[in-house]
C-alpha cells in the first residue's frame, strides 16, 4: 500500500474478501465493463453533451494512454480540481488506469486549500479548469509550481492558446518550474498500462469539517468499488435510472454514494449540472426525466420554495436523498407531500461509514433517523467518555470500523493516534443514539456543543427546539466566549415574518421542557447563513461573529474570500435566494 497510508489489519482484510465484498476489481478497469455491458446506452449528459458508455471508455482509454505517454506513473499524485463537467470524470478514469491517485480538490478551493493538498500530497500535477467563473486557476496553478516543487505538470482544461509550454519560473525556489498541458493534448493511441493493487489506493477525498485544512482521506480500489454497488443495492438503482449531479462532484456524496460511480456501475445515465440552484436543476429534471438525486438540507429548502412557485414537472423524480449535515423533522416531513417523491435520509462521511433509510422503512422513521449502514460488515459502537458502549436511546459519540471506512488518515500519524481506537474503530466525532428498532439518530457534532459553566449543551438540539417556533425559518447556536461562564449560547437566527423577542423565544422554549441552562443568552436576527462551499452552514464564521459585532453579517461574499470573483455563483445563489427575494 502507498507509503502513508494505512492498510487494514490481515484479518479484516482476509474476512472481507472471504465475504465476497472485496472483489480485488480496480476503478480504472470499471468503465471498460461498463462499456461492454451497456455499450450504446447513455453514460453521462451535460447540457447538449451526451457520451453513451462507449464514447466515455474510448475518451478515458485514449486519455490513460496520455497521461502514461506523457510520464505520469504509477502511485503519482494528482490533485483534480474540476468543476462538474464530463471532464471530471474522464480525467479521474483515466488517472485511475494510468495507476495515479487523484486527489479529489473542491473547485471553489483557492491559495491556502491548494498549496496545502500540493504539499501534503506531494502532488506532482495538478488538473485545472483554466478560466471558469472569472477565477484563472492556470494562474494559481503556476503560482503553486513555483511554491510546491514537487509540482511538475499543469494539466488545463480550457486552455487559452492550446499549446503545450514551460512555465513557472523556479528561479527562486530553485524548482525546475512546471509544463503546462492543454488536457486535450493528453492524448495517445491506448497501449497496456503497468498493473496496480486493487487493495492498495486509488484515490484522496478529503475530510470535511469547516475549521481546519482538510486531511487526505485514502480510498481504496477494493473498498470504493464496494460502497458503490453496496449503495446502488440500497437504493434499488437500476439501468433506467438517471442521476443528477447537482452537488460538487467531487464530494463523496455526489461521486459515489451512489452517486456516479454507482449509477454508471448499473447501466444508468449520470446528468451533470454545474450548480445545485433550483432553477437549474428543476430544468434538467424535467428534460432528462431524473429520477434520483442528492442534496444537502440547505438546499433542500430551496428547492422547497422553488417547487411552490416554479411550473416544472418533477414527476420523473423517485427519490431525493438529503445528507450531509442534519436534517430538521420539521423539513424532512415536507420533501413527499411538496416535492412528490421518497426522501432517502443519508448520513455519511468522505471517511466511510453511511447509513440510509430505505423503501419501505415506516414514515416516522424516514423523517426522525438516519437509517441503518449499508453493510451488514459495518460495526457501529455508540459509547460514553470513557468509550464505553450505551444503551438504545442514550446520545454518546459514533464510532466505527468497516469494509469502506478508513484506517488512517494520509501521513498524519499524530492525528491518527487521537482519531482512531486501538483496535482500528474510527471516532467520527458525531454524537449519534440510536432507536430501538437499531435506526441511527445523528444528534450533533460532539464538538459543536456549548460549554457553558461546565454544562455541554448541544447546538443541535437548542436549534431544533427554536425551528418549532412560528417565526424561525432557520437557527444555528454557536458559543460565545463569557468571563464568568466560559461561554454562552449564542444563537443566528433567519425569522419570518414578525422579530420574536428573545423573551418570547425563551419563554415558547421553556414551556417545550427545554433546561433553563440550554435557554439561548442572545439571539441575533439575520438574512441568512454564511455557508461552506458543499452548503453545510458555516459555524466558524458564524462563532467569530458573535464574538465581535463590529464584523459584517453580509455573508455574501464570505468574509474569508474577499474577492467576489473567487466564489462560485451556486453559493451566491445559495447564500442569497434573490429571486425569490424579489418576486
Ligand atoms: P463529509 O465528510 O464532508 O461528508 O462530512 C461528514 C460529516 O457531516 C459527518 O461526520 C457529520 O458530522 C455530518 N453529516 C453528514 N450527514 C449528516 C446527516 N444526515 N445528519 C447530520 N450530520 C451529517
Amino acid at each position: 500500500m502507498l507509503d502513508g497510508c494505512t492498510p487494514w489489519p490481515e484479518e479484516f482484510a482476509t474476512l472481507y474478501r472471504s465475504e465476497g465484498l472485496w472483489r480485488g476489481e480496480r476503478l480504472g478497469d470499471l468503465p471498460r465493463t461498463w462499456a461492454r455491458t451497456f455499450g450504446d446506452r447513455t453514460a453521462l449528459v451535460a447540457g447538449d453533451l451526451r457520451l453513451s458508455y462507449r464514447d466515455l471508455e474510448n475518451r478515458i482509454d485514449r486519455m490513460a494512454a496520455g497521461f502514461h505517454r506523457l510520464g505520469v506513473e504509477p502511485g503519482d499524485r494528482i490533485v483534480l480540481q474540476l468543476p462538474n463537467v464530463p471532464e471530471f470524470v474522464i480525467v479521474a478514469f483515466a488517472l485511475f488506469r494510468a495507476g495515479a491517485k487523484p486527489v479529489f480538490s473542491l473547485a471553489s478551493h483557492r491559495a491556502n486549500e491548494i498549496r496545502h493538498l500540493c504539499e501534503l500530497s506531494g502532488a506532482s500535477g495538478y488538473v485545472v479548469p483554466g478560466v471558469y467563473r472569472g477565477f484563472d486557476h492556470t494562474a494559481l496553478a503556476l503560482r503553486m509550481a513555483d511554491e510546491v516543487a514537487s509540482l511538475r505538470q499543469i494539466f488545463v482544461l480550457n486552455a487559452e492558446n492550446g499549446e503545450e509550454s514551460d512555465a513557472g519560473s523556479g528561479a527562486e525556489t530553485g524548482t525546475a518550474g512546471a509544463t503546462v498541458i492543454p488536457l486535450a493534448r493528453v492524448d495517445a493511441d491506448p497501449v497496456p498500462l503497468p498493473d496496480s493493487d486493487p487493495s492498495d489506493v486509488a484515490f484522496f477525498l478529503l475530510s470535511g469539517g469547516t475549521t481546519a485544512l482538510p486531511k487526505l482521506i485514502p480510498r481504496t480500489h477494493d473498498d470504493y468499488v464496494y460502497q458503490t454497488g453496496a449503495v446502488a443495492e440500497v437504493c434499488e438503482l437500476g439501468a433506467d435510472d438517471v442521476y443528477l449531479a447537482a452537488l460538487p462532484v467531487e464530494f463523496n456524496f455526489t461521486w459515489g454514494c451512489p452517486g456516479v460511480v454507482g449509477t454508471l456501475g448499473q447501466g444508468g445515465t449520470v446528468v451533470l449540472v454545474e450548480t445545485p440552484v433550483a432553477e437549474d436543476c428543476f430544468r434538467a429534471i424535467e428534460r432528462e426525466r431524473v429520477t434520483v438525486t442528492s442534496v444537502v438540507p440547505t438546499v433542500a429548502q430551496l428547492w422547497l420554495e422553488e417547487a411552490a412557485w416554479g411550473e416544472a414537472d418533477l414527476s420523473s423524480l423517485r427519490v431525493l436523498q438529503i445528507g450531509g449535515a442534519r436534517l430538521q423533522p420539521e423539513l424532512a416531513a415536507r420533501i413527499e407531500p411538496e416535492l412528490g417523491c421518497r426522501l432517502q435520509q443519508v448520513f455519511g462521511m468522505a471517511e466511510g461509514l453511511l447509513s440510509m433509510s430505505r423503501k419501505g422503512d415506516d414514515p416516522e422513521s424516514v423523517v426522525q433517523t438516519q437509517g441503518r449502514p449499508i453493510s451488514p460488515a459495518d460495526e457501529v459502537r455508540i459509547v460514553d467518555e470513557h468509550d464505553a458502549e450505551v444503551p438504545p436511546g442514550v446520545t454518546g459519540e459514533l464510532l466505527t470500523r468497516g469494509p469502506y471506512t478508513l484506517r488512517g488518515y494520509y501521513r498524519a500519524e499524530e492525528h491518527n493516534r487521537r482519531a482512531f481506537t486501538e483496535d482500528g474503530f474510527y471516532r467520527t466525532g458525531d454524537l449519534a443514539s440510536l432507536t430501538p428498532e437499531g435506526n441511527l439518530v445523528i444528534e450533533g457534532r460532539l464538538k459543536d456543543v456549548v460549554i457553558r459553566g461546565g454544562d455541554k449543551i448541544s447546538a443541535g438540539e437548542v436549534e431544533g427546539h427554536l425551528l418549532t417556533h412560528p417565526s424561525v425559518a432557520r437557527a444555528a447556536v454557536v458559543p460565545v466566549p463569557d468571563e464568568f461562564l466560559g461561554e454562552r449560547i449564542y444563537a443566528f437566527v433567519v425569522h419570518r415574518g414578525e422579530k420574536p423577542a428573545l423573551a418570547e423565544l425563551k419563554r415558547a422554549l421553556h414551556e417545550r421542557g427545554l433546561a433553563e441552562f440550554k435557554l439561548p443568552d442572545r439571539v441575533e436576527f439575520v438574512e441568512d447563513f454564511p455557508l461552506t462551499p458543499l452548503g453545510k452552514i458555516d459555524k466558524k464564521v458564524l462563532a467569530a461573529a458573535a464574538k465581535d459585532p463590529a464584523l459584517s453579517r453580509d455573508w455574501a461574499p464570505a468574509p474569508s474570500t474577499p474577492d467576489p470573483r473567487d466564489i462560485p455563483d451556486h453559493e451566491k445563489t445559495l447564500v442569497r435566494p434573490l429571486a425569490r427575494q424579489e418576486r
